[in-house]
């Protein structure tokens, strides 16, 4: 645009007044104060400047401001985090809040919600009790730990681990599993945040013990593993088991014992070994597969000092960052300044001990734990949800407008958990004979009051029932695509 133009249209740009006069008397505004609706008609003006100035096509007409003014005035009044329809067939889907709780957590989450509770108070002793008490025991009962800590999330607890036992001194760490997960976790960064040396070894395909040994030094205070949850490694490849680092750490700290028997600060200069575990599957589950997931318990047994997992992954609880191992080492991550900053609130405490307690019976956390439950339902009723949803389709769109089908397709974990165990899933196809697959996807998921998330293949639309929740879900579905192909009419009729 030249500079003439460009003027031109700056000027043509509305006063917030002539704005506000044409969303006078607009009912749809009436129960948003005047102030926002001002502001917003402001942010409205400056934006379509900002789109002059930058050649961005815009309108300019006061009536067109009006609109988009009252359209982000009104989204105020709506919910931002609102539920979806999860049939992408991803079962821990960040994006879409990882796991459902179990009615049991819910119900906990309710009760503690609405009431005061024993959150740091110990009835059995009329005294002050502390947090952590609630899941502690659960925890340990269920991975065989000494002790626990519940955090934030796991990423808070590798942070809290490195920063109390590895600050100013040096941890170990594979070149192959210096890993990034997504939200811009990233080992590296979270080691330099801690202020813990990071000591790289081996080579990205292969570490063997014989690295690690020669990269001891009396600084050394942490082995560290990290799971990959998000890839696999295939081919040529090699890692350190944490049995194998266990012995290591154990000739190590031998040897110091015994070159310094006077140093009182030999305790707290024990070499530690911490895996990060990332997903935490408490039970071992079919759906892992020929790449089983190491269960918290077998982590232990092998000897780690400490372990830490993902509350909201593999486990199917809230969000949160776990911690189990040694009461020693416990103990002093729970004096840790970043276990106050980093602790969990008592709608998390409650949802995660209802959820942990739903796995003294396994079998029933197969059944009530959603993340579980959909990973371990069976063929055939996968089968016979997915012909539910057909049929119900059928019935309500025409032949003219879609080609139904059941079919056999991949489901994933998700969350950086189980990344090659592709589980085999039936989905069904909507082909579509009238609009496309892009189209009704951007409806189903922008024009819907409860958006529904499906995944595209090959100008098909995916829906994968494995994640649905409820009956009432599916005929959401079913309701979503009649409207869409609803309007579809309607714009030929208007075209
Ligand atoms: C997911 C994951 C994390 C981060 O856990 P959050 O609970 O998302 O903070 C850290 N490490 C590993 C190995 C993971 O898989």
């Amino acid at each position: 645009m030249d500079v003439i133009s460009r003027n031109d249209a700056l000027r043509a740009i509305p006063s917030v007044e002539e704005i506000l006069k044409e969303l006078d008397g607009d009912k749809s505004l009436s129960q948003i104060p005047r102030l926002l609706v001002t502001d917003c008609v402001r942010k409205t003006i400056d934006y379509t400047r900002a789109c002059i100035l930058t050649d961005k096509p815009t309108p300019t007409e006061p009536a067109t401001i009006a609109r988009l003014a009252r359209e982000s005035a009104q989204s105020l009044t709506l919910p931002s985090l609102k539920k979806v329809i999860n049939v992408s067939g991803i079962i821990i889907h960040t994006n879409l809040g990882r796991s459902n709780l179990a009615d049991e957590a819910i119900a906990a989450v309710c009760s503690v919600a609405k009431n005061y509770s024993t959150l740091e108070y110990d009835p059995s002793s009329l005294s002050r009790g502390s947090r952590h008490s609630h899941c502690e025991q659960l925890i340990c009962a269920l991975t065989g730990a000494e002790a626990a800590i519940a955090v934030n999330n796991n990423a808070a607890a590798v942070m809290m681990v490195l920063s109390e036992f590895a600050a100013g001194k040096e941890a170990i760490v594979s070149r192959g599993e210096l890993i990034e997960i997504g939200g811009s976790f990233r080992i590296p960064d979270i080691m330099e945040f801690s202020q813990a040396l990071m000591v790289e070894v081996g080579t990205t395909n292969k570490t063997h013990l014989a690295d690690y040994e020669s990269a001891i030094t009396d600084k050394t205070a942490l082995l560290l593993k990290v799971h990959p949850s998000n890839y696999r490694m295939i081919g040529f490849t090699e890692t350190v088991d944490a049995g194998s680092l266990r012995h290591l750490a154990d000739s190590e700290n031998k040897r110091r014992r015994t070159e310094n028997p006077t140093s009182t600060e030999m305790r707290n200069a024990s070499l530690l070994v911490y895996e990060d575990l990332g997903s935490g599957a408490l039970i071992p589950l079919a759906c892992f597969g020929e790449y089983p997931e190491p269960t918290i318990s077998q982590s232990l047994e092998s000897g780690c000092d400490l372990v830490s997992f993902s509350g909201d992954k593999l486990l199917g609880g809230p969000q949160a960052g776990i911690v189990v191992g040694k009461k020693e080492y416990i103990d002093r991550l729970k004096k840790n300044p970043l276990a106050r900053a980093l602790r969990l609130d008592k709608m998390t405490l409650a949802a995660l001990e209802a959820t942990l307690r739903i796995y003294l019976d396994p079998k029933k956390a197969c059944k009530n734990i959603p993340t579980l439950a959909m990973l371990s339902i069976t063929d055939e009723e996968l089968h016979e949800r997915s012909m539910r949803l057909l049929n119900a389709l059928s019935k309500e769109l025409s032949p003219d407008c879609v080609e139904l089908s059941v079919v056999e397709d991949i489901a994933q974990a998700g969350g950086g958990s189980l990344p090659m165990s592709n589980i085999p899933s039936y989905v069904v196809r909507i082909k579509f004979l009238r609009g496309n697959a892009q189209k009704c996807e951007e409806y189903l998921i922008k024009e819907r009051s409860i958006p529904i998330i499906p995944r595209i293949k090959k100008e098909a639309i995916l829906c994968d029932v494995r994640t649905l929740m409820s009956e009432e879900d599916l005929f959401e579905i079913v309701a979503a695509f009649k409207e869409y192909f609803a309007t579809l009419v309607q714009e030929k009729d208007r075209g």
